[in-house]
């Protein structure tokens, strides 16, 4: 700091080098020795912050900002980990036991013996000390088995609603799409918190999803699901007979479960979710028809039988693909013609009228349905024809619709010959017709070939003899099949695809015989086709008895006249 002479008050400052002597400094600045020893000196030391800081920014800032950055991302896992528990902790929801929404047997039809296996349950929960009083041990857990869509899920939850327990509800994916070692924990979290509420019940849906065989597949996220797997067997073999919790579980695939969780004191006992018969189909119609307005002279038996193989669901979707159907047409109430019209829509997918063919493409087409329905029509336990249509349907260009007359549970060798022999009729048809083969067909020989593939390797029906050979369905996707030997030797294979070979062109002889026969009903049915688009079931079967159904009603309604 310096003081000028001719201002006393005007202090001029100066921030001194840290290496160089104030006296140094201003003879540099030239400053002769003289003046400078008259000066007064007094060094001011700088502030103690301003100089570390001035000493220490450079140095530290860099690793202030790491330090900050690395917080940054460490509290960001952290965010995620949290979540993961905190999604783990809520994911199982406790359902609604409300009485209004509350879902009870009553909305399960059919399955009357799964029902009588899960009142059981519920009467466990309901009176503990009865079954404990006598010693007898409550069972851990329940598996539900079931085809996609057999109500394995409303069951659950109709369960829930008998017993009147909290009941919590997770599904399997849900355990596996965290992050490894999160799966468990939330196992572990899920039980604790079910415990908590005892009794209780837990519902893990879709359990294949995490259930499967441990250490089949091809790695990846695969050992996470193990955790999992392993962290429930754990838990299971955790409760204690008065925990009164009970697991409930649904799989459509208990073939890929692993077979520790089928094990006494895990999912020891098993309900089986069947298709639904007509009396059921009929009963799951009316519970789904109530929900909607209806026409009073529906006849839901009639729909019933003429949707075997329809799920549960199936028979839902039908019910509101009718509802849907009739508003568009402005009804107020659902009428037996549009549940007809749904049944296709849900086997087939929407009609697609829009769609243009070429003159000579609705030829073709015409030609090829017409092939299937009269192979169909005279070979012997063919299911009858109920209708050919060569308007679009979902991935069809045309279908001819066969349903069985009953329920089928077993089938016969019979019938599959002449399923393949009427599979084989588009085919046949065209080549008969045009002597040329068109792409049309490419969907009728996958579904031929994979029939007559199963009569060698699964229904033993060949000259291969009595035995299955692999397995009866294929998981490629899982990389179980790729990692496993096949069961049979090169030569079986060959001979495998030999005899597969030889029953589909067995079965295309046959049809061509058919039709080279009855190359006349092909005409007729086929210039019927292109005329109408569609032939119902009556129509093709007067046409095929000779009759003329036109003909026919015009001749009835003459006669009155008479
Ligand atoms: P899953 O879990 O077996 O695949 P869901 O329980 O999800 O099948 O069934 C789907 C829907 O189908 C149900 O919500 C219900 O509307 C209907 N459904 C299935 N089975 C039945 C049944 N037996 N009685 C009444 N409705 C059923
Ligand atoms: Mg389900
Ligand atoms: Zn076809």
């Amino acid at each position: 700091m310096v003081t000028l002479k001719n201002n006393k008050s005007q202090k001029l400052v100066a921030q001194k080098e840290n290496d160089a002597s104030v006296t140094e400094t201003l003879s540099n600045l030239g400053v002769s020795e003289e003046s400078l020893r008259k000066i007064e000196l007094t060094v001011k030391k700088p502030s103690g912050f301003s100089f570390w800081s001035a000493a220490l920014v450079p140095v530290v800032l860099p690793f202030v900002l790491l330090g900050f950055f690395l917080w940054f991302m460490m509290r960001g896992a952290q965010n995620v980990g949290n979540r993961a528990i905190s999604f783990g902790q809520s994911s199982a929801t406790a359902v609604d036991q409300s009485k209004k929404k509350r879902t009870t047997f009553a909305q399960v039809a059919g399955n009357e013996e799964a029902k009588q296996e899960l009142l059981e349950i519920v009467e466990f929960l309901k009176h503990p000390k009865k079954f404990q009083d006598i010693g007898a041990k409550i069972p851990k857990g329940v598996l539900l088995i079931g085809a996609p869509g057999t109500g394995k899920t409303l069951m659950a939850r109709a369960v829930a609603g008998e017993a009147g327990v909290p009941f919590f509800s997770i599904s399997g994916s849900e355990f596996v799409e965290m992050f490894v070692g999160v799966g468990a924990s939330r196992v572990r979290d899920l039980f604790q918190k079910v415990k908590r509420a005892a009794p209780a019940i837990l519902f893990i849906d879709e359990m294949d999803a995490v259930g499967r065989h441990r250490g089949a597949g091809l790695g990846g996220g695969h050992d996470e699901r193990e955790q999992t797997l392993n962290q429930i067997l754990v838990e299971m073999d955790g409760f204690e007979q008065n925990d009164n919790v009970i697991v409930l579980a649904a799989t459509n695939r208990p073939d890929v479960l692993d077979p520790a969780l089928l094990r006494p004191g895990r999912f020891d006992r098993q309900v089986t979710m069947d298709l639904p018969d007509i009396k059921e189909r009929e009963a799951i119609l009316v519970i789904h028809a109530a929900k909607v307005q209806m026409e009073k002279d529906v006849d839901l038996r009639n729909i019933g039988e003429r949707t075997p193989g329809f799920s549960g669901a199936d028979l839902a979707n039908l019910i509101n693909e009718a509802a849907i159907f009739a508003a568009r047409e402005n009804k107020k109430k659902v009428a037996q013609r549009h549940l007809e019209e749904s049944i296709e829509k849900v086997i087939l997918g929407p009609e697609k009228r829009s769609k243009v063919y070429s003159k000579k493409e609705k030829e073709l087409t015409a030609y090829h349905e017409a092939g299937h329905a009269i192979v169909a029509y005279y070979t012997p336990d063919s299911d009858p024809v109920r209708k050919i249509s060569i308007i679009a349907r979902g991935m069809a260009g045309g279908y001819t619709l066969k349903l069985p007359e009953t329920d089928k549970r077993l089938h016969t060798k019979t019938g599959f010959l002449s399923e393949l022999a009427t599979l084989m009729g588009g085919y046949t048809a065209e080549l008969f017709k045009y002597n040329e083969l068109t792409t049309g067909a490419s969907n009728d020989l996958m579904k031929a070939t994979k029939l007559a593939r199963r009569i060698v390797t699964q229904f033993g029906m060949s000259s291969l003899g009595p035995v299955t050979y692999g397995q009866a369905e294929h998981e490629v996707f899982l990389g179980r099949d790729i990692s496993e030997h096949r069961e049979y030797s090169e030569k079986t294979a060959a001979l495998i695809d030999e005899e597969v070979t030889g029953i589909l062109k067995n079965a295309q002889k046959r049809a061509d015989e058919i039709i080279k026969e009855h190359s006349d009903k092909l005409e007729l049915i086929s210039k019927r086709l292109i005329e109408k688009e569609t032939i119902g079931q009556q129509e093709f079967a007067d046409l095929m008895g000779g009759i003329d159904p036109d003909v026919a009603k015009e001749e009835a309604e003459i006669k009155p006249a008479v």
